[in-house]
């Protein structure tokens, strides 16, 4: 159990993801959270920088999808914003949707990875479906709940092998 909330790869942010990070691993699908990983919650609108950083993984051959846990039309209208699919109501750590998501993509788990800010859901989620756990530091801590949830977190974070204490690969 404890083995599964280990992520294989700690990021500082999403920015890191590069093809060439997923193209060495053999990764063609990213699943990507939403909340606090792409945009901070009160931001509705993608950033322009992360537009950029989305057409330099979908030129290298790399399909993206949105896989978020919200019940609002948030994800429904941000993936629209950046161009991309998506998923809501995505029940991470639950792995039935995730699954789905990878079967109609086409995309073997050991070929998809799930990048997210939070290690109860993104990685644990993606741990159990097999695919490539990615987590990166979350952009906003903005009360006490998401800072206690962080901290409680953080042996796991830690625990991702090879990175400095920046979280830079
Ligand atoms: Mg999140």
């Amino acid at each position: 159990m404890f083995e599964k909330l280990v992520p294989a790869v700690r990021l500082g942010s999403i920015f890191e993801i590069t093809p060439e990070l997923l193209h060495r691993r053999n990764i063609k699908l990213l699943m990507l959270d939403l909340d606090n990983t792409l945009a901070p919650y009160r931001d509705s609108k993608p950033s322009g920088r992360l537009m950029e950083w989305k057409d330099g993984l979908v030129s290298s051959g790399v399909s993206l999808i949105i896989v978020s846990n919200t019940k609002s039309d948030r994800a429904k209208n941000f993936s629209a914003d950046m161009g991309i699919p998506y998923v809501d109501r995505a029940g991470k750590p639950m792995t039935k949707k995730v699954l789905e998501v990878m079967r109609k993509m086409g995309s073997k788990p050991e070929e998809s990875a799930l990048a997210g800010d939070q290690i109860f859901t993104d990685v644990l989620c993606a741990n159990r479906a097999g695919a490539l756990s990615i987590v990166v530091r979350p952009l906003e801590l903005t009360n006490v709940f998401f800072l206690l949830r962080y901290w409680a977190e953080y042996v796991f974070r830690r625990l991702a092998p090879g990175h400095d204490k920046e979280g830079k690969r």
